[in-house]
């Protein structure tokens, strides 16, 4: 049975074959550490843990992009290089032109795919991204964790949820393809407050949803308040109810583009340490979906 709609399956039934999404540190700093927003982070933020590449700034992008597709496996997909770590669009136009154009003259690229934060657009930005996506295939993947300012500013995220729809709004009249990246088990959010960025973001012209658990990573002002008991992580089990109700609470046209992630120790994982293994939390977690009937969408057809 298909719980939920795989960003996978879009992608490959757009390109008529499997793609390959290769992560890659376009060398983009963050508004919420350079001091613009804040220079402490969001608190749960190590891009260590959380991006294979967060450590390749001094590798040229589309050199890093050539040393991947060069390793047997890639020939004949295919391929999304995926500007991952830290905030993507926040640069000059210019900037963003020197790290994004080269990528699409690979040979195989079919588009691009960007991350980065609701607050590091202008209307230049705008206009060029407009201008690209009329090019070439383009996700713009906005960074949000939960609709709720309450929480935005608990974790110094250093936007709101306004600035999300400002944004999202100018994306959507300009025809480029969304992104929201949220995350599941912030503290203070109630089961109800986490449905409720599900049913918001099922209202919005949002195509994609990427969905994580809270992890706590060693060095950020997470891994204190959880050593202090200020904060706590999710069980397998309670992630999977929750991740589930989540789902069902979305359209069932929109993209799923993650469903877990994961950390390892040597990276600073702290809690929860299912985070580790992935294959089996996913295992587990479509056990559990099998067990619920779950559906993508199913509460919002009922
Ligand atoms: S916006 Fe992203 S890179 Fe910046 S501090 Fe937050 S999690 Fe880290």
């Amino acid at each position: 049975m298909i719980h939920y709609h795989t960003y996978r399956s879009y992608l490959k039934k757009r390109f008529g074959k499997p793609v390959l999404k290769i992560p890659l540190n376009g060398g983009f700093s963050c508004p919420n550490r350079d001091g613009t927003a804040s220079t402490n982070g969001c608190l749960f933020c190590d891009n260590r843990s959380f991006s294979p590449v967060a450590d390749r700034t001094a590798e040229p992008t589309l050199r890093q992009l050539q040393s991947i597709i060069s390793r047997p496996g890639a020939a004949g997909k295919p391929l999304l290089p995926y500007l991952q770590p830290f905030s993507n669009t926040y640069g000059t136009v210019d900037r963003l032109k020197a790290v994004y154009e080269p990528l699409l003259e690979v040979p195989g690229v079919t588009g691009l795919a960007v991350g980065t934060r609701p607050d590091c657009f202008t209307e230049e930005v705008f206009r060029y991204l407009a201008d690209l996506s009329r090019r070439t295939y383009l996700s713009i993947e906005l960074g949000l964790q939960s609709s709720h300012d309450s929480t935005l500013a608990l974790c110094n995220r250093g936007h709101t949820w306004n600035d999300f729809l400002n944004t999202l709004d100018q994306l959507a009249t300009d025809g480029i393809e969304t992104v929201a990246h949220v995350m599941i088990g912030l503290p203070g959010e109630t089961s109800d407050m986490i449905y409720e960025t599900a049913l918001r973001l099922g209202n919005l012209p949002v195509r994609g949803v990427k969905i994580h658990q809270l992890m706590i990573i060693a060095e950020t002002e997470f891994a204190e308040w959880y050593r202090t008991g200020r904060c706590e992580v999710l069980e397998l089990e309670r992630y999977s109810e929750l991740l589930c109700g989540f789902l069902e609470r979305l359209r069932p046209d929109q993209h799923i583009h993650r469903i877990v992630a994961d950390a390892t120790r040597e990276n600073g994982l702290i809690a929860p340490l299912w985070s580790a293994d992935k294959t089996t939390a996913l295992r587990y977690i479509h056990r559990y979906m099998d067990e619920h009937d779950v559906r993508q969408g199913k509460l919002l057809t009922v």
